[in-house]
């Protein structure tokens, strides 16, 4: 993460009202959906998760008790393949080890339908996303790296995409998994910004990319630090994670820079699954002071979290005595197709304090300790604004 501390709209106290447009982070969770654990990568197997045993229905209720716990919706970045319950993968030889003998019969159980009520029952605080069928590419039956772009950056073939794109479909419908994602993480980080996979992803309704810029390839260069917009899909920095990928059980330390808190499944889980919470508590302690900053928050969900971004990049203050104007002419004009038309902002003022907004709704305000946190939606059309304090 290089660019999110340049410049943030932050207007200074004194004689101006002191008011910013926060960046929120938004937890994504990779390699989810694995039943098997095992880094088969040595054997021309999936790397999976890494885990030091095998998933059970509790490594997605403790997905779901970190989002409750923080008020949010993480993202849990979905990998399907030993979710196949009619082996359909055999007619998609590219997406797994085994090609056309594919045979998944040893993973499929009650603890399927138990993982799809966990989630259905908990998804107020999980947000499903799209992370790949098999993680890898199988070509000729040999393993190459990744499933949706080549480690040089060279995206496989838009027909071969599209193929994946719909097997992912029909798990999601053969388990009941519900729609189609709005997020997509590239799996082993390998994706080329201007490609052209955004647009294909688009057609199946993908909105938001993470993934980290340190490791991304361009065609062409990001409309932001942050993040950039391609074929009206949002492509966000992810920055660093914490933790190495394989790791089980992390107590969490450092600092999150940017827009998305990354990490891999184990890292929040323990080896002992029964131990679970423990590991979720040690997440919750450490994101949860970000809520309460002035300039940060924690992101209800992906698309209020990543629009917060544009807002946040993107919106200019402009503070006086009595109140703040707020400039949308670039965030409007993103052609982001996921872009909400609601934000944050976090004001200083007193506690009896009460707004009036032109151009704007007030959908929400509510006074923490130190500050206020105000949801305004724009007004359509309008690309200025004035907050008022009354
Ligand atoms: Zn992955």
């Amino acid at each position: 993460m290089t660019g999110a501390q340049k410049g943030p709209p932050v207007l200074e106290p004194g004689e101006s009202m002191h008011a910013c447009v926060p960046m929120a982070i938004q937890v994504v969770i990779d390699d989810a959906g694995w039943w098997s654990s095992e880094d088969g990568s040595a054997r021309n197997e999936p790397f999976r998760s890494g885990c030091v045993r095998d998933h059970v229905i509790s490594d997605y209720a403790a997905i779901i008790e970190l989002g409750r716990r923080l008020g949010m919706r993480p993202q849990a970045a979905m990998v399907l393949c030993e979710w196949d319950r009619a082996n359909i993968l055999r007619a998609l030889p590219s997406s797994t080890w085994l090609g056309e003998r594919w045979d998944n019969s040893r993973r499929v159980g009650p603890w399927l339908d138990q993982a799809v009520a966990c989630l259905r029952e908990g998804a107020a605080h999980v947000e499903l996303a799209l992370h790949g069928v098999g993680h890898e590419f199988w070509s000729g039956g040999r393993l190459s790296r990744a499933e949706w772009h080549d480690q040089n950056g060279q995206m496989r073939p838009p027909a071969e995409l599209r193929a994946h794109l719909d097997f992912f479909r029909r798990l999601l419908d053969q388990n009941g998994l519900g729609v189609f994602p709005s997020a997509f993480v590239p799996a082993a980080f390998l994706h080329s910004f201007g490609s052209g996979l955004a647009g294909i992803l688009a057609e199946y309704g993908i909105r938001f990319i993470s993934t980290p810029y340190g490791k991304i390839f361009r065609k062409r260069e990001t409309e932001d630090a942050c993040f950039g917009i391609e074929d009206g899909v949002l492509t966000v920095d992810r920055g660093n994670d914490l933790a190495r990928w394989n790791v089980t059980g992390v107590t969490p330390d450092g600092e999150i820079p940017g827009p998305v808190c990354g990490m891999h499944w184990p890292n929040l889980l323990h080896a002992d699954p029964a131990r679970n919470s423990g590991v979720v508590e040690g997440w919750v302690k450490f994101l949860k002071p970000y809520d309460s900053r002035f300039d940060r928050m924690l992101a209800p969900d992906t698309a209020s979290g990543f629009s917060q971004l544009v807002y946040h990049r993107w919106t200019k203050l402009a503070g006086d005595a009595t109140g703040v104007a707020l400039d949308f002419s670039k965030p409007a004009a993103t052609g982001a197709a996921g872009l909400l038309n609601t934000f944050y902002l976090k004001v200083r003022a007193a506690a009896n304090a009460s707004f009036r907004a032109d151009g704007l709704t007030i959908l929400d305000a509510r006074r923490e300790p130190d500050q206020w946190r105000l949801l305004l939606q724009r007004t359509p059309g309008q690309t200025r604004a004035r907050l008022e304090k009354m």
